[in-house]
């Protein structure tokens, strides 16, 4: 089972990402801000983390760069969540190390499928840089009736 690091400092956010990681199966960490989850990704060595921007003291941007530096953690794939994308924002997390970011508030069928894709050996997404317009932020409001198959 793989596990999946959640930093993310609203707890109705946290608590929310928690329970649709957990219903598909994924093992979830926790931390409330990033001093708490560098440690626990250090400790623990999760799968994939899912990184807030924007948290109390350390930023999510700072805390990523950090686990980039880490050989110890740097092949740990991290996704940030950003409440407000916007093509600097998209600048600076491609600069962070991140590995792709999805828009605040995200649809879950997204998040799962982002998910997915970024711990599958075989398809993991390439850094941003090589991925264009495909990175651009996941719409909330759906794609449209007929593009939602099972
Ligand atoms: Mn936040």
């Amino acid at each position: 089972m793989a596990a999946i690091l959640v930093v993310e400092d609203n707890p109705a956010n946290l608590k929310l990402a928690r329970v649709v990681l957990e219903k598909a199966g994924y093992a979830v960490l926790e931390a409330m801000d990033a001093e708490a989850g560098l440690a626990l990704a250090r400790e623990k060595r999760p799968d994939l983390i899912l990184m807030d921007i924007q948290l109390p003291g350390m930023d999510g941007l700072t805390a990523t760069s950090e686990l980039k530096r880490d050989p110890a953690t740097a092949a740990i794939p991290v996704i940030a969540l950003t409440a407000h994308a916007m093509k600097g924002d998209e600048e600076k997390i491609r600069q962070a190390g991140c590995d792709g970011y999805l828009a605040k508030p995200f649809r879950y069928p997204e998040l799962l499928e982002r998910v997915a894709a970024m711990l599958a050996p075989s398809s993991r997404p390439s850094p941003i840089e090589g991925e264009g317009e495909k990175l651009a932020p996941l719409s909330p409001r759906g794609r449209g009736a007929g593009g939602e198959g099972e």
